[in-house]
């Protein structure tokens, strides 16, 4: 062979296997290739996986806590729903609808409840003072408790002349309207501690969410009849300040809420909260006092003959 074509030779192998070479390594390259985007794949299988495994898990840990919010928020109607001022106002409104007999005539003077729910409260005592400073007698829908303070709101209710009413010992939707059994032991404990604090046996009632609260997993007409026939009379409300929101609201919006209504009415049962976050209503209180009263209106306490304000009612 001669030395030209034994190079060539040469060049030719020595192409040949850099050909094979290259082959190879773009052989191996697409294996790597396919085998990390099957790895990828599973990853992001598992992945989603385990991301579906938690939104689960966090949608049943925010489940939870809202049902833990409604059974402990034992102070307030408005601590279960945000839309709670919403469907008081919904409430007052399909109330007043049916209710053609309280529309009030230019010569009616008109008869004003203010009531208080949810207290005693760190408010208490305000509002007493505000309702002392005008000699202007009102209607407390208390809860039970018994630290000190809350003793004395009680017993200062009844001193001053204010009508005192009960709203159900704890509050708890969940638990006082489980059975019949639950709302009688909660009432009769109510009515013993505000008989206690101060000696008088309270025969008038508001349930905790109005009558048509719509959360109660017994049929309301359960206990309705249940007052009835134990002679205690239930009072809903015909008028919502607005108070029974956690939405912000000024006490002009009160104010003017309440104003607003009352003069389309003969009686009016005004629905607002004796609460520690309600600042608000204590604010209105003086001013919507004075407004009642260039209106001429009567401002009252709820008594036994007072007219049934009720949303939901058996015959
Ligand atoms: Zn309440």
């Amino acid at each position: 062979m001669s030395y030209k074509s034994e190079r060539a030779a040469s060049e030719k192998r020595r192409r040949r296997s850099r050909v094979r070479r290259m082959k190879r390594f773009i052989i191996a390259f697409i294996i790597i290739l396919f085998l990390s985007l099957i790895f990828s794949v599973l990853y992001l299988m598992l992945s989603v996986n385990k991301l579906d495994n938690r939104i689960d898990t966090l949608t049943q840990v925010i489940r939870d806590m809202r049902s833990e919010k409604q059974n402990i928020s034992g102070t307030s109607e408005n601590t279960d729903f945000d839309d709670e001022a919403v469907r008081a106002a919904q409430a007052a409104e399909e109330y007043n609808r049916t209710a053609e007999e309280n529309l009030a005539n230019a010569e009616d003077t008109l008869k004003v409840y203010l009531t208080f729910d949810d207290g005693p409260s760190g408010n208490s005592d305000r509002i007493l003072d505000i309702l002392d400073d005008y000699n202007v007698k009102a209607t407390f829908f208390v809860n039970g408790r018994t630290d000190d303070h809350s003793m004395a709101v009680y017993k200062r209710i009844v001193d001053e002349g204010h009508t005192i009413a009960m709203h159900s010992y704890t509050h708890k939707y969940s638990e006082i309207y489980k059975n019949l059994e639950n709302f009688t032991a909660d009432l009769e404990k109510i009515q013993n501690l505000i008989y206690e604090a101060t000696g008088v046996e309270s025969t008038i009632y508001r349930f905790p969410g109005g009558s048509s609260n719509g959360v109660s997993s017994t049929d309301m007409s359960v206990f309705i009849q249940f007052l009835n026939e134990h002679g205690i009379k239930y009072f809903d409300w015909n008028v919502a300040s607005g108070d029974a929101t956690n939405l912000p609201y000024t006490s002009s919006d009160l104010i003017e809420n309440v104003m607003s209504d009352v003069v389309k009415y003969k009686t009016s049962v005004v629905l607002m909260h004796d609460a520690d976050n309600k600042m608000a209503t204590v604010e209105a209180l003086p001013e919507l006092i004075e407004l009642l009263q260039e209106q001429g209106a009567l401002i009252l306490p709820i008594s036994e003959d007072t007219t049934l304000i009720q949303h939901v009612t058996i015959q």
